[in-house]
């Protein structure tokens, strides 16, 4: 047998400095210990944030044995007057009560009431006058008459008797005679009309742009009729009010729509076309047959022709587009004379689906290049991902300045100059908005989160999403990119994010914040959640962990209902990576990344006594070194440092080692192992708040280089500062941290070592101007 007990020693006094640190901090935590504190471990488990796992949502992410949801079924007849500008509808809801409760009154979003001449959303910012200001929105600000948009709900009734109600706002309270029973439906009917907008000025989700060269009007039209809240588990009521940011949460339904329009109008929306026949030509139908064969380029059902010759009309003669949804939790469409019409089938799986758009002539050349052909990409990408896209169509519609989202249908921005000119940053803006807006078909229309709360659940998980779909459309059309580029994604690269997290604190919000009380929305709900799923999946996971279990979560919740809790337990439960310091801090906090490479030293062993040494041994009731085979590290540079020593093995400056090897290893043993000739001790502080793992690169002298990742655990101890010994055969020239800006550090100023100082733009100058 060997003796254990030289081995342990020579351990142990090699990471001595170490030791040294451990026992002054002990005193430290003395003092600590008298004031008492609270556990502000950046690796507590997050049970203070999470609610706890119940019957209807599970401690794993998933639906629980209790889960239910509510459903609400749409029969509707819509009318738009295009000269008026004005849409008049009536709906009969049936809702189904399918929770455990008893419901006294049923809850209805009147969202078109943020348009309302008395709205109280008019009044809702307190920020004073804008030191600068674009002219659009000063004219809308102070130059315009107020616009009355709201609903006018003329009738609300049950079998043709009124229905006693309570409009506050954007919700309107249906009192009910009797509670609705736990597993009971009741239907009601509403009578509403209301004068749309002009979406181009106000910026609004939806209404009409108007077309002063023709006198057209297109219009978009969503958040047209009254819709049913979301009654759960965990709001009760979903009836916090639209204020204009937080967007929408909806239940799931059937609908049958029926929408009259003139008959010179092209018209698509949420749903089945019930009566092609009837609203289609000859020609038509026959362009339609063929594009549902077509699967390389779009076929056109309306040409630029067709629709130039339809814009110097107008008819007065009315045509019904009868449409038909299963299983939406929304619907919404658009219709105009202007539009060209164009389509292509894809498949999905092993099922054909239609990719189509509509847009004006002043949409191209760019939409019949493109529109379609990214729907498609689309569909295609973000079903790889997730699910099989569960819908027969998904419609891109283009609309001046929108990005707007809908079941099956989107509004997109993207729009040439009057010559038909386009820079490639409107090409890829266009792009972009039809793979986020055709993607949010995904998050949140099937996997159905409640927007109003939590905007980073569809807009953070879709963007995260889009930067994915953008970067495969580089893949499958590289002839659509520029030559030898990536797709230039405007969101998702880590280092694309620094601004925003290392700005002033007081004006960032944590993501898991109500849409409406954050700074920047765009950063905050869609920015910051995106980098931080691609960080989390390129980084801390891995693709195969990250893509399998952001995968689960989807088909989990496809047609259902999530809450944060159920994606952040998901991504655990199905990976095996603990990730509640992940969540806590990029979700929870505002805390960014800042690590930094502290001291690195270089250190010799020898088996002659230090006085750091000694003094350690003395601690241990050792007063005599002498009587002890122990090993010494002197660091280079120190006074103990001696003549001779530089660049030699341990064991040729430790005979104690050497007799060691010697006596408790046979020479085959002895080759078998390294003989490092370096010892490093290397220290990385942590200035900002967030825990990450350390990915350092060493290079060393003979120019190889070596990538270490540390785990996120080594902070665990310690989250201010921590160090790693290293011996090495080489001897190390440079250390980075975070080679390849995978991490969003805010500062890599202090990621080099030796310190590389960044020349004043002063000194570049005169350093470029001297001989
Ligand atoms: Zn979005």
């Amino acid at each position: 047998m060997r003796t254990f007990k030289t081995a342990l020693t020579a351990v142990f006094f090699l990471f001595s400095a170490g030791l040294f640190a451990q026992e002054t901090e002990t005193e430290t935590q003395e003092e600590v210990r008298e004031a008492g504190h609270i556990n502000q471990n950046k690796f507590r488990q997050l049970y203070q944030e999470f609610s706890t796992p119940n019957q209807y949502r599970t401690a794993s992410g998933a639906p629980g044995p209790a889960y239910y949801q509510n459903q609400a079924d749409y029969k509707m007849d819509i009318e738009l007057d295009d000269r008026n500008k004005k849409i008049t509808g009536s709906e009969r809801i049936t809702y189904h009560n399918n929770s455990p409760n008893d419901l006294e009154y049923l809850w209805v979003q009147l969202d078109q009431n943020i348009r309302a001449i008395n709205s109280p959303a008019l009044l809702k910012d307190g920020n004073g006058i804008a030191p600068v200001t674009r002219p659009g929105s000063f004219v809308s600000e102070y130059m315009k008459e107020s616009f009355d948009g709201g609903f006018n709900i003329t009738e609300v009734s049950r079998d043709g008797k009124p229905l006693k109600h309570l409009i506050n706002n954007t919700m309107m309270r249906i009192d009910l005679a009797q509670p609705l029973k736990s597993g009971e439906s009741y239907t009601f009917d509403i009578k509403w009309w209301y004068n749309v907008n002009e979406h181009t000025v106000d910026r609004g989700r939806s209404g009409y742009e108007h077309f002063e060269e023709d006198g057209n009007n297109a219009y978009v039209i969503a958040q047209f009729f009254p819709r049913m809240a979301v009654y759960n588990d965990v709001e009760g009521w979903q009836n916090y009010q639209f204020w204009g940011n937080g967007e929408f949460a909806l239940p799931f339904g059937n609908y049958e729509v029926n929408i009259t329009v003139p008959a010179d109008h092209i018209l698509d929306g949420t749903g089945e076309l019930q009566n092609r026949k009837e609203v289609f030509s000859k020609e038509m139908m026959r362009r339609y047959e063929r594009a549902k064969k077509t699967y390389d380029e779009p076929v056109m059902i309306v040409t630029q022709e067709e629709a130039e010759a339809a814009e110097k009309g107008f008819s007065d003669k009315k045509k019904t587009w009868k449409l038909k949804a299963n299983m939406v939790r929304d619907f919404a469409f658009a219709t105009s004379r202007k539009f060209i019409w164009d389509m292509m089938a894809v498949k999905v799986g092993n099922k054909d689906v239609m990719a189509v758009s509509l847009y004006p002539k002043e949409g191209n050349p760019l939409w019949e290049d493109y529109s379609t052909k990214v729907v498609a990409h689309t569909l295609q990408s973000y079903s790889d991902h997730t699910f099989e896209y569960p819908y027969h169509k998904a419609i891109s519609v283009h609309a001046k300045n929108q990005g707007m989202e809908y079941p099956m249908i989107c509004w997109n921005y993207g729009r040439p100059d009057e010559d038909g000119n386009y820079s490639d940053r409107v090409k890829y803006g266009m792009m972009s908005v039809i793979i986020h807006e055709v993607g949010h078909n995904f998050f949140p229309m099937i996997v159905n989160s409640d927007e109003r709360q939590w905007g980073w659940m569809d807009e953070g998980l879709d963007t995260f999403m889009q930067y994915i779909a953008e970067q495969e459309y580089g893949e499958r059309y590289p002839e659509d990119i520029a030559p030898n580029e990536k797709y230039p994604s405007r969101r998702g690269e880590p280092a694309k994010i620094v601004d925003y997290m290392k700005g002033e604190q007081d004006y960032i919000a944590p993501i898991m914040s109500n849409p409406e009380n954050v700074y920047q929305l765009g950063n905050n709900a869609y920015g910051k959640p995106a980098t931080a799923l691609n960080i989390l999946r390129e980084t801390v996971m891995g693709k195969e962990l990250f893509d399998y279990a952001f995968k689960t979560y989807a088909q989990r919740w496809m047609f259902k209902h999530p809450t944060p809790e159920d994606f952040f337990r998901t991504m655990e439960d199905a990976s095996a990576v603990d990730l509640d310091w992940f969540w806590r801090g990029w979700f929870y906090t505002t805390d960014y990344v800042d690590i930094a490479l502290g001291d690195v030293k270089k250190y010799y062993i020898t088996d002659k006594p230090t006085k750091e040494g000694i003094e350690l041994l003395k601690r241990y009731g050792i007063s005599d070194p002498g009587s002890l085979d122990a090993l010494y590290v002197v660091e280079e540079g120190s006074d103990e440092m001696q003549e001779g020593m530089k660049g030699k093995t341990p064991a040729e400056n430790a005979p104690t080692l050497k007799e060691y090897l010697m006596d408790n290893f046979t020479p085959a043993e002895r080759q078998e192992m390294k003989m490092p000739k370096y010892f490093y001790e290397v220290t990385f502080n942590k200035p900002g708040g967030l825990v990450m793992p350390i990915i350092v690169e060493y290079t060393y002298a003979d120019g190889t280089t070596e990538k270490v990742k540390y785990p996120v655990q080594i902070w665990r101890k310690n989250d201010n500062q921590v160090s790693r010994a290293l011996a090495t055969d080489k001897e190390i020239t440079k250390i980075v941290i975070d080679p390849d800006l995978e991490t969003a550090d805010v500062n890599v100023d202090n990621n080099t070592w030796p310190q590389t100082k960044q020349m004043s733009e002063f000194e570049e100058f005169k350093a470029n101007n001297q001989g």
